[in-house]
C-alpha cells in the first residue's frame, strides 16, 4: 500500500485529482489487518485501489473535476465504495475525470487533462480516463469509474484494460454524483476478467439507499473457467463510426478466436442504433440540467458573495461551471422546455424504446453481441475538445447500450500502429440485461 501511495504521489499522467493522506491509508490497512486477524476472508485484502472523483469517500474531497465542488468534502461513502472496502480494498486516490462526467477524453476537468500512458500526446478516453490510466500505468491493479454513455468502456479501450458497464441497477448509485440518473452506472477497470469478477462480486447487489438497484445475486467468479461451445455470437453489422483498419482487424481477430473456442458467429443489423447518439444527448442533457440545478452556491457548490441572492447564484454557476457543463445545461433545459419537449425529449424517449426493442430482437438469435468499443483508437489531445459534435460522435458504439440499460464489457483486443506508436484497441461485448456474468465467461475464455 505504501508503494501504491508513492506511485499515486508521483502520478506522471495526471491520473489523480487527490491522494489520500498516509493516515487515511494506514487506517484502512489497519482495519483490513484487524479483520483478517479475526479470521474473515477478504477477497480483495490489501489491494490498493483508485476511485473516480465523482464517488464519495468520507473525509475526502469529491470534486467531480469541477471548480464548483473544489471545496466539497464527502460526509459519507458511496455504497459501492463501502462494499469494495468491505472486501478488503484500500483506496489510495481519487481519479481525474471530465467535469461532472461530461465528455469523452478527460480533458474538460478543472484540474488538467489526463495523459494516455501509451502516448502522452493522446487522450486516455473519458470520462473515467483517470481511473483507466491509473490501472494501465501500474499505479493500482483496480479502479472504479462511472459509465453514463461509455465512460468506462471507451477509456478501457483507449488504454488497453478491461472496463465493465453493468446492467443498469446491478450496482448501487448511492454516493455517485448524478450526471444522468437513468443511465449512470458505476463500473470497474482491471487487467483481467478474474480481477473484474472479484470486484463485481464485491460491489453489486441490492442497496436500500438506491431504489433502482436490483436484487440479483452476483455470481461473477463462478462464471469463470467455462467453455464457449455453442455460444451464439452476433456481430452488429452497422459500422457506425466508420472503423479504422486496425479496429476492423482487431474485431476479425476476436471473431476468429471465438470461433476457435467453439462459438458460432453471425451478423445482425440493428438499424435504430444510427439514432443512438442523437437520442442519448437529448435524454442525458435534460437529466443533467435537472441534476445540476442543486449547485447554486447555497446548499451545494462554491459560494460567490453578492448583494442579492440571484446574483450570487448566477455568479456561482457562471464562474464555477466549465464550458461543456454549461452547454449541457443549456441543451437540456431547451429540450425540456414547453413547446420543445414533444419534439425533442419525448421523441428521444421513443427512440430509446426502439433501440431497446432492437437489442431484444437481436438477443432472440444471439447470446452476446460484438462491436468495437470505439471506431478509432485514442485521439490527440486538443483534437476534439473545441468541436462538441465530433466529441459526441466518439460515443457512437457505446451510447446505444446505455440507453437500453444493458451490460457491456470492453476487452483489450490488440493494437493499431499510428505514426509508429502502438495504440490499444478495445472490442465491446454486449449481453442481455442481467446476463452480466456471461460477459466474463467469454472474456475469461479469450484470455
Ligand atoms: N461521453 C458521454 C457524455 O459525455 C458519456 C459520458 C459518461 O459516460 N459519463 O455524456
Amino acid at each position: 500500500v505504501q508503494t501504491a501511495r508513492a506511485r499515486a504521489e508521483a502520478d506522471p499522467f495526471n491520473a489523480l485529482i487527490s491522494v489520500l493522506s498516509a493516515e487515511q491509508i494506514e487506517a484502512q490497512a489497519a482495519e483490513v489487518s484487524r479483520r483478517l486477524a479475526a479470521g474473515e476472508t477478504l477477497p480483495l485484502a490489501g489491494v490498493p485501489s483508485v476511485i473516480k472523483d465523482n464517488l464519495n469517500l468520507i473525509g475526502t474531497a469529491t470534486t467531480c473535476g469541477s471548480r464548483m465542488l473544489a471545496h466539497y468534502v464527502s460526509p459519507y461513502t458511496a455504497s459501492a465504495v463501502l462494499k469494495l472496502q468491505r472486501a478488503g480494498a484500500i483506496i489510495v486516490g481519487k481519479a481525474n475525470m471530465d467535469e461532472f462526467a461530461m465528455g469523452s477524453s478527460t480533458e474538460t476537468g478543472a484540474f488538467g487533462a489526463t495523459l494516455n500512458p501509451w502516448d502522452a500526446s493522446r487522450v486516455p478516453g473519458g470520462t473515467s480516463g483517470g481511473s483507466a490510466a491509473a490501472v494501465v500505468s501500474g499505479m493500482v491493479p483496480l479502479s472504479l469509474g462511472s459509465d453514463t454513455g461509455g465512460s468506462v468502456r471507451q477509456p478501457a479501450g483507449f488504454t488497453g484494460v478491461y472496463g465493465f458497464k453493468p446492467t443498469y441497477g446491478r450496482v448501487s448509485r448511492s454516493g455517485l454524483v448524478s450526471h444522468a440518473s437513468s443511465l449512470d452506472q458505476i463500473g470497474p477497470f482491471a487487467t483481467s476478467a478474474r480481477d473484474l469478477a472479484l470486484i463485481l462480486d464485491a460491489i453489486s447487489g441490492h442497496d436500500p439507499h438506491d431504489a433502482t438497484s436490483l436484487d440479483a445475486a452476483p455470481n461473477f467468479v463462478a462464471s469463470l473457467g467455462h467453455d464457449l461451445k455453442g455460444l451464439r455470437v452476433g456481430v452488429i453489422s452497422e459500422s457506425l463510426g466508420g472503423n479504422t483498419a486496425g479496429v476492423e482487424a482487431a474485431l476479425n481477430t476476436m471473431l476468429d478466436a471465438l470461433k476457435e473456442l467453439g462459438a458460432s458467429v453471425g451478423e445482425i443489423s440493428l438499424p435504430t442504433l444510427q439514432h443512438a447518439v442523437a437520442a442519448y444527448y437529448l435524454i442525458s442533457t435534460p437529466e443533467a440540467s435537472s441534476n445540476l440545478a442543486r449547485y447554486d452556491g447555497m446548499v451545494y457548490g462554491t459560494r460567490v458573495d453578492a448583494s442579492d441572492v440571484n446574483t450570487s447564484m448566477s455568479s456561482a454557476r457562471g464562474q464555477n461551471f466549465g464550458r461543456e457543463v454549461k452547454r449541457r445545461i443549456l441543451i437540456g433545459t431547451y429540450a425540456l422546455s414547453s413547446g420543445y419537449y414533444d419534439a425533442y425529449y419525448s421523441k428521444a424517449m421513443k427512440v430509446r424504446r426502439l433501440i431497446a426493442d432492437d437489442f431484444n430482437r437481436a438477443f432472440g438469435q444471439f447470446d452476446i453481441l460484438v462491436t468495437p468499443t470505439s471506431p478509432f483508437p485514442a485521439f490527440k489531445r486538443g483534437e476534439k475538445v473545441s468541436d462538441p459534435v465530433a466529441m459526441y460522435a466518439a460515443d457512437v458504439d457505446t451510447v446505444g447500450v446505455s440507453l437500453a440499460g444493458l451490460p457491456a464489457l470492453s476487452v483489450p483486443a490488440g493494437f493499431e500502429t499510428v505514426n509508429g506508436v502502438r495504440l490499444p484497441v478495445g472490442i465491446q461485448l454486449i449481453a442481455p440485461a442481467l446476463s452480466d456474468e456471461q460477459l466474463l465467461t467469454v472474456a475469461d475464455a479469450l484470455e
